[in-house]
């Protein structure tokens, strides 16, 4: 299983600032063997297609988006459908993120149909799952966990795009990082929930970490077992931060 990293720029970045970013992430990791790993980053729409034009230049870097329409086309002003982005060659989508499930309200029957849309487009849908800090405190994360992950029937060929994103919700942008012992117990759990439902193919299904992941806790995050990369906020933004967590992630076993 390759590991992964990629970074979530959320709504950050000018277009002048995503271009002069990849321009110099392209240079730092000109001389980094890459094969072992898929870097890819995340940023808004509008980016999305000029950057893929740049990237041509740097093919280790790949491109995701951060949502799509659950719906193939039709009036729905102000949204993107999989199939739009696909047309763009980028990779992948982030579904189910935090910020998306609480800011506008999506539910697991609309996530669903984002990540079978997605899939119909042939691309990867990143299934971003956490649980809240009350949820945590009380012993009820897995209940959460599981009720998140209860996804649906999917092919062999699905279920080799699909990955997962743990993300604890208390986690992200709060500078509070999960111990290690709380990713490797959670990342465990998950993988025995995906291979209670996928049988042998859940195993290979690979499971990141997200939330105030950065350069100086990267290493020990990705020592976890079942902790196949990362999806990393805040400290993507920065081509400096964000290289020392790619170094974390190729010097990892
Ligand atoms: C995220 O939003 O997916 C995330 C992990 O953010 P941060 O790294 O800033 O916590």
């Amino acid at each position: 299983m390759k590991k992964q990293l990629i970074g979530n720029w959320k709504m950050h970045k000018t277009v002048q600032e995503a271009t002069d970013f990849m321009e110099q992430l392209s240079l730092q990791i000109k001389n980094l063997e890459l094969s072992g790993i898929h870097l890819s980053i995340a940023p808004a729409f509008i980016h999305l297609f000029p950057l893929h034009q740049l990237t041509a230049l740097s093919p280790s870097i790949r491109l995701i988006a951060q949502n799509c329409h659950h719906e193939k086309e039709g009036a729905f002003t102000g949204e993107v459908s999989a199939a739009m982005l696909a047309s763009t060659g980028i990779e992948g989508v982030l579904i189910g993120h935090s910020e998306r499930r609480a800011y506008q309200q999506e539910d697991h029957g609309i996530l669903v149909k984002k990540i079978k849309s997605v899939l119909a487009a042939g691309m990867s849908p990143i299934f971003c799952c956490g649980e809240q800090w009350a949820d945590r405190a009380q012993g009820n994360h897995e209940v959460i966990l599981q009720q998140q992950l209860s996804l649906p029937d999917l092919t062999e060929v699905a279920l080799k795009k699909l990955i997962i994103a743990y993300e604890p919700v208390w986690a992200i942008g709060s500078g509070k990082v999960a111990t290690v012992e709380v990713i490797a117990a959670t990342h465990s759990y998950i993988r025995e929930l995906l291979r209670d439902r996928y049988g042998s193919l859940g195993e290979n299904v690979p499971i990141l970490y997200g939330g105030s992941c950065n350069e100086e806790n990267a290493r020990d995050i990705f020592a976890c077992s079942h902790v196949a990369g990362g999806l990393i906020g805040n400290a993507s933004l920065q081509v400096d931060r964000f290289i020392k967590i790619i170094h974390a992630l190729l010097n990892s076993k």
